[in-house]
C-alpha cells in the first residue's frame, strides 16, 4: 500500500494521465447518455485505446465514433448471422426485398445512432451486445417471414434462443435436464 504514496516520478506522471483519462471518460459517457451505467469491458478498453491514440477528442467527435463503431459491428454481425440462417434454412435472409435492419441516427432521439433489427435494437459498440441483438432480430425475421423456426436443437427438436455463456453470445436450448444446454457460439467474432 505504501508504494501508492511513493514520490517516484513515473508514478505521478501515470496518476496525472489516469485522472485526465477518467475525467475525459466521464464527460464522454455523459455525452452518449451512458453515465453511471455498467458498460462492457470491451467498450471501456476501446475508450482507453482511443484516448491513448487521439487524446481528449471533443464530445461530438466521440459520439460519431461511437455510432460508426456500433453500425460497422452490426453490419458485420448481420452478414455472419444471415449467412448462417440461410445455410441452415435454405431461405433468403438478405436482399432488396427485405429491409428489416435499419441504421438510424436522429438527434431528436439521442446523441448516438441506433440499429433496429425487427423488434430488437442496439446502440452500444460492444461485439457481444451487437451480436445478440442482430441474432434475435434475424431469428424473428426468419420465423415471421418464412414461418420456420431457426435455429433448432437437433437433439430436442425445438427452437433455440439467444443467451450468454460467460462473455460469449450463444444459442441455447431449454430442453434437457436443469436449465437447458448451450448448443453453440453464435459467431466466432464480430469485427469493428
Ligand atoms: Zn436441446
Amino acid at each position: 500500500m505504501d508504494s501508492h504514496f511513493s514520490p517516484v516520478f513515473p508514478f505521478h506522471w501515470k496518476a496525472a494521465t489516469m485522472s485526465n483519462f477518467s475525467d475525459w471518460q466521464d464527460r464522454m459517457l455523459r455525452a452518449v447518455w451512458r453515465h453511471g451505467e455498467h458498460l462492457p469491458e470491451e467498450v471501456l478498453t476501446w475508450m482507453h485505446e482511443l484516448y491513448d491514440e487521439r487524446g481528449e477528442i471533443p464530445e461530438p467527435e466521440f459520439c460519431d465514433l461511437w455510432t460508426d463503431r456500433t453500425f460497422s459491428m452490426a453490419r458485420s454481425a448481420f452478414e455472419t448471422v444471415t449467412s448462417s440462417a440461410e445455410q441452415a434454412t435454405g431461405k433468403p435472409a438478405t436482399g432488396d426485398d427485405f429491409s428489416y435492419i435499419d441504421y438510424t441516427r436522429d438527434p431528436a432521439l439521442g446523441p448516438v445512432g441506433v440499429v433496429h433489427i425487427k423488434s430488437s435494437e442496439v446502440s452500444t459498440p460492444d461485439p457481444a451486445e451487437v451480436l445478440a441483438a442482430v441474432a434475435e432480430g434475424v431469428q424473428e425475421f426468419i420465423m415471421t417471414h418464412h414461418q420456420v423456426p431457426w435455429p433448432v436443437c437437433d437433439e430436442h427438436d425445438r427452437g433455440l434462443h439467444v443467451a450468454y455463456f460467460h462473455e460469449t453470445v450463444v444459442w441455447k436450448c431449454t430442453g434437457g435436464p436443469g436449465d437447458g444446454h448451450v448448443v453453440r457460439a453464435i459467431a466466432p467474432a464480430v469485427q469493428p
